[in-house]
């Protein structure tokens, strides 16, 4: 194997990114390397690798120094590990590193499994030569595409905070939902300090993020930290076709459709696209992807192609407001200013309800945590981990965490999963050995001094058991977040926004409705504005259903278009 060290070859103080190639047959190895750094090596680095096994030791030892990998060049049929494998397991450490599979012979069955499983790029039929003809132009393509994303714009962003500080780990939660690559450290380990020191910041200003261009930021909101890292917080222009609002499938589907159909479209999501969705481990139930898809990739895909069809994605900005003026509509942010549009689409989701267990508030984001926190991942390692809730997001989490944890504690109020979980994830759960499903149990308090530390347990006969935790991730149902629209849009008595026939009371329009037409079926109670996804009321939440109504909701805002 080539060492990352010996090819770290730094321009500027920055080392270039990598291209890895893996094949078993060092022949081939050395002659993909060879072809490779004679068009590439002045920009990238090339690193080799004889096995699965040794280009993921040498992927670790990249990411932990930091650099970056543009794109992988896998063999497919190699002993131990074969080249899908690799890819999968490669694409936890680098998950926007481009990838091709190398094969000798077309082989339908592998082409098929590397788009399901690990979304290669390309498959490449060995041997290339001439390179200029078969090999270049696949390389170029994935070098283009990879420099279109963060991970190439944003280098080097590095994180300095306490473990157990909520803010500490917001901050790393937005990246990493936001796909932004980083590197964080402690303020107890010398690079951290030495990080404060250089940014002129004390403990208590953690965290301090630095980003590639060193202009330090002490305590960042989400707007700052996103403008610093890369991410559009700004609209180019104050008028639109349409403005959706939310970033989950449905915010994300209506943005592909709406730009695809000639729209100016602008999606404007508060926290990170891919909402809901973003934070599952494996969405196995959505079309196309028999063996199942990360949120994080699905949300990553459809942000490139929301972008590729022109949309503008604006990320951590809230939208407080929502105004019918005349003819437009206008959406104001909480930090200010706003933007106007023919038409709106509402597609905000709904949030986690928050534990009622005592204490569970102020150690929010200090070992209890909303939603999978897969930041949180390597710190579970060895672990046992605390899970709440019945439904499917609860299992999945409980799965995913099961690879890291060394124990995973499945709390269950109701006294079966049968009830409120897919079949196919209950069975997949009692087949996972540090796997335990404590039903009919609930989460009376929290307690820890400045960190999770240990949790009263209830069970149906009120007997209260204390066991120690360290995390805890709460998955116990989901409200909407409306309370913006009261007096706007009609909402109905959960927070949930009726449209289309569920306006009507005995065939009467909603109030101040001024249309001689009934609403349109994902028409909210003002014209033009449109709801797509689980904030709808009566909506199936589903991924499907979500990234179905967004589209829809484009076709009806033509059509609303068309009657102007
Ligand atoms: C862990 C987990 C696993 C799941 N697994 C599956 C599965 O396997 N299969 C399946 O079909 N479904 C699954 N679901 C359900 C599925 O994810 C949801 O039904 C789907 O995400 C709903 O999409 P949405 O776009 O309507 O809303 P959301 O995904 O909730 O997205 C709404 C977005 O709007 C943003 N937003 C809210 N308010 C504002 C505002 N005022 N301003 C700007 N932005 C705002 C939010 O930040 C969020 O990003 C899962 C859900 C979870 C939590």
């Amino acid at each position: 194997m080539t060492h990352p060290d010996e090819a770290a070859v730094r321009t500027g103080g920055r080392a270039r990114p990598v291209l890895l190639t893996v094949d078993d047959d060092p022949g081939v190895s050395r002659a993909v390397a060879r072809d490779l750094r004679r068009r590439y090596g002045g920009d990238y680095r090339v690193v080799r690798a004889s096995s699965g096994d040794e280009a993921l030791t040498a992927l670790r030892e990249l990411k932990l120094r930091g650099d970056r990998v543009a794109a992988l060049l896998a063999d497919y049929r190699m002993p131990q590990m074969d080249g899908i494998e690799f890819l999968e397991q490669a694409m936890d450490l680098f998950p926007r590193a481009r990838r091709a599979l190398l094969t000798a012979y077309a082989d339908t069955d592998a082409a098929i499994q590397a788009i399901n499983l690990v979304d290669v790029d390309h498959y490449l039929l060995k041997p290339w030569e001439p390179p200029e003809e078969k090999l270049y132009p696949v390389v170029d393509a994935m070098l283009e595409t990879y420099l279109a994303s963060p991970d190439a714009a944003v280098q080097d962003v590095r994180i300095v905070g306490h473990h157990w500080s909520a803010p500490s780990f917001a901050a790393r939660d937005f990246l990493a939902r936001n796909a932004v690559p980083y590197r964080w450290y402690s303020v107890e380990e010398p690079e951290g300090r030495r990080l404060l020191t250089a940014a002129g910041a004390g403990p208590d200003d953690v965290p301090v993020v630095v980003p590639p261009d060193g202009q330090a930021l002490l305590a960042p909101t989400e707007a700052q930290l996103a403008a610093a890292v890369g991410l559009t917080v700004e609209a180019s222009t104050d008028f639109y076709d349409l403005v959706v609002v939310g970033g989950g499938p449905a915010g994300l589907g209506a943005a592909v459709y709406g730009a695809s159909e000639g729209l100016r479209t602008v999606l404007v999501e508060r926290q990170a696209t891919g909402g809901q969705a973003g934070q599952s481990s494996r969405i196995e139930n959505y079309l196309g992807f028999p063996d199942g898809v990360s949120g994080g990739q699905l949300a990553e895909r459809a942000r490139r192609q929301a972008a590729k069809f022109g949309a503008e994605v604006l990320t951590a900005r809230a939208v407080t407001a929502l105004e019918d003026d005349g003819p437009a509509r206008v959406v104001r942010f909480a930090d200010g200013g706003c933007i106007s549009a023919h038409a709106v689409i509402l597609a905000t989701g709904v949030s986690y309800r928050q534990l009622d267990a005592e204490g569970a508030g102020e150690l929010t984001g200090r070992g209890v945590y909303y939603g999978s926190a897969i930041t949180e991942a390597a710190s579970c390692a060895g672990e046992h981990v605390y899970i709440v809730g019945g439904a499917n997001s609860a299992g999945q989490s409980a799965v995913f965490f099961a690879r890291h944890a060394s124990c995973v504690t499945l709390l269950v109020r109701g006294p079966s999963l049968e009830a409120s979980m897919s079949h196919y994830l209950v069975q997949q759960l009692a087949a996972i050995p540090n796997v335990v499903v404590r039903t009919s149990t609930s989460v009376a308090a929290v307690r820890g001094a400045d960190h999770l530390e240990e949790l009263d347990l209830r069970d149906a006969t009120g007997r209260v058991e204390t066991v120690p935790a360290s995390h805890l991730f709460v998955f116990i149902g989901a409200a909407p977040r409306t309370e913006w629209l009261d007096g706007v849009v009609a909402r109905d008595g959960r927070g949930f926004l009726p449209t289309g026939p569920d306006l009507l009371v005995d065939g009467a329009h909603p109030p101040g409705w001024h249309l001689p037409r009934d609403p349109y079926f994902l028409e909210s109670s003002v014209p033009g504005v449109f709801v797509a996804g689980d904030v709808r009321a009566q909506s199936v939440k589903r991924v499907a259903s979500a990234v179905g109504e967004g589209a829809m909701a484009v076709t009806l805002v033509h059509r609303y278009l068309g009657e102007r």
